[in-house]
């Protein structure tokens, strides 16, 4: 009889115990978090994961052509010749380098526009995520390869100076080039590259920009400014970005944005936005990348020495131009192996950032709902492994849990008023219901050309990148978008 008591007993408070944890929340987060998922069809999960994982190999297909050419380049004897010709007319050191540097990027963007022309233009309008014609696309890639070979070259000028005055120990000084490079260059960015590729507004006035000033200003970012940008002119993505660094520091909403959220998808992404702002992550992953560069190059350092070694194709030493497709080569596929490294980097940021985001706006629906929409170019649910090695974001199912989580330990608290869990009812993503073209829906500039302004590459390749075939050293300037 004690017995059964004991276990009534105990039966009971474990029946108790059950609803007990349960009602701490006032939903479930793993089931508002499928709710959210569900409300993509197929089609809409399938173009998803496909568009994301051809980005896979994308990332190392790209880098492996300009291996092949570099190899190509440096036994057909080019390198040699051409270095020998600028020697005997050019003579200045400083010179042959970036004559040699141009030269070798030319004829590599040449060979692979193919390529660049498949990811850029033909890929996106597969998705149906490019808003340019041809003749668009192949002004603002010409604006953006014309620029990085002008910047780039310089630097590359730059740095095998100090490879040549500083020999073995190049590449430590040539790891504070970089930074001190990127660093300039994400000064200049905002204010002279950016308005090339694309027009920068003030925010319109509205009662959503007084709701982000205010949300930026109780978070002590010293701006009566938010930037909006026709980004409709190259994609019909949504995107927002902080670029900058130091007193160029700057938010920037995309007009997709603007066009296709609700108003808490809004101040939830610029809340995100803030957070990158606040947290000073433009410095913070300079410093990061700083320490994965210095190991590059000090790799780098050995590896070319050991291949080229006995003047392997006629190079002399590392300071010699001819050697500077193996040199890149070499770097180029330090920082592919890594990748994982970089993107761990990249989304530990966000992930912060994330989390600030939500506490400033206070908006958990807005921001799964911009979680969502990242879909377009971002697989939601990836596997473990997968998100470690290939996100520089978290994924959007980790997002929309966060979000969730945060909404209903929030409802519980009291300081959120209660509702569902799950998305608003009926609510369904735009690509689902009815995918908008924001030309039709038209953001005009306060400027009033937006609609005839040359389109800009995709922000992934106006980063001055260097030169093109073997990628290569300067990190872009520390960039964090949505
Ligand atoms: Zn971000």
């Amino acid at each position: 009889m004690r017995g059964y008591l004991g276990l009534a007993a105990f039966a009971a408070a474990f029946a108790l115990a059950g609803p007990a944890m349960a009602a701490a929340l006032p939903f479930d987060p793993d089931v508002a978090t499928r709710e959210w998922l569900a409300t993509m069809d197929q089609a809409a999960v399938a173009r998803s994961d496909s568009y994301f994982e051809g980005g896979y190999w994308i990332q190392f297909v790209g880098p492996l052509i300009g291996f092949i050419f570099a190899f190509a380049f440096l036994q057909l004897g080019f390198a040699k010749n051409i270095r020998a010709w600028l020697e005997k007319n050019v003579k200045v050191y400083f010179f042959v380098v970036v004559l040699f540097a141009l030269v070798y990027t030319l004829i590599g963007a040449v060979l692979s526009f193919g390529w660049d022309y498949w990811v850029g233009f033909v890929r996106e309008h597969d998705y149906n995520l490019s808003t340019q014609n041809f003749s668009q696309w192949f002004v603002q890639y010409l604006q953006g390869f014309g620029l990085s070979l002008l910047i780039g070259s310089f630097a590359i000028g730059m740095f095998y100076l100090i490879i040549a005055v500083a020999k073995n120990t190049w590449w430590i000084w040539c790891t504070f080039a970089s930074i001190a490079f990127a660093a300039v260059i994400g000064m200049l960015a905002p204010v002279y590259i950016s308005p090339i590729f694309n027009h920068y507004n003030p925010m319109p006035e509205s009662a959503l920009r007084d709701s982000v000033l205010q949300i930026a200003q109780a978070n002590g970012v010293p701006t009566n400014d938010v930037l909006v940008y026709d980004r409709s002119q190259q994609t019909n993505s949504v995107s927002a970005n902080v670029s900058g660094f130091g007193e160029t520091t700057r938010i920037s909403l995309a007009d997709t944005l603007l066009q296709r959220e609700s108003p808490g998808g809004v101040r939830a992404v610029l809340g995100h936005e803030i957070g990158h702002y606040v947290l000073q992550h433009t410095v913070s992953l300079l410093v990061m990348n700083a320490m994965m560069i210095a190991i590059a190059f000090a790799l780098a350092h050995f590896g070319f020495l050991a291949i080229a070694k006995g003047e392997k194709w006629g190079i002399r030493s590392i300071a010699d131009p001819a050697g500077m497709p193996l040199l890149f080569s070499v770097i180029g596929f330090l920082f592919l192996l890594a990748t994982p490294i970089s993107n761990n980097i990249t989304r530990f940021h966000e992930n912060q950032a994330d989390m600030f985001g939500l506490n400033a706006a206070r908006e958990p629906d807005g921001f799964a709902e911009s979680a969502l929409l990242l879909s377009e170019y971002r697989k939601m649910e990836p596997t473990a492994l997968e998100e470690w090695f290939f996100y520089d974001h978290p994924s959007g199912y980790a997002r929309i849990h966060m979000a969730m989580v945060w909404k209903a330990h929030h409802m519980a608290l009291g300081d959120i008023p209660m509702g569902p869990g799950g998305p608003p009812p009926g609510w369904a993503p735009d690509f689902v219901t009815g995918h908008p073209d924001p030309r039709a829906v038209g953001y005009t500039a306060p400027g009033g050309e937006g609609a005839t302004a040359p389109a800009a590459p995709a922000t992934t390749t106006a980063a001055p990148a260097a030169e093109a075939p073997a990628t290569t050293a300067a990190p872009s300037p520390a960039a964090p978008s949505n």
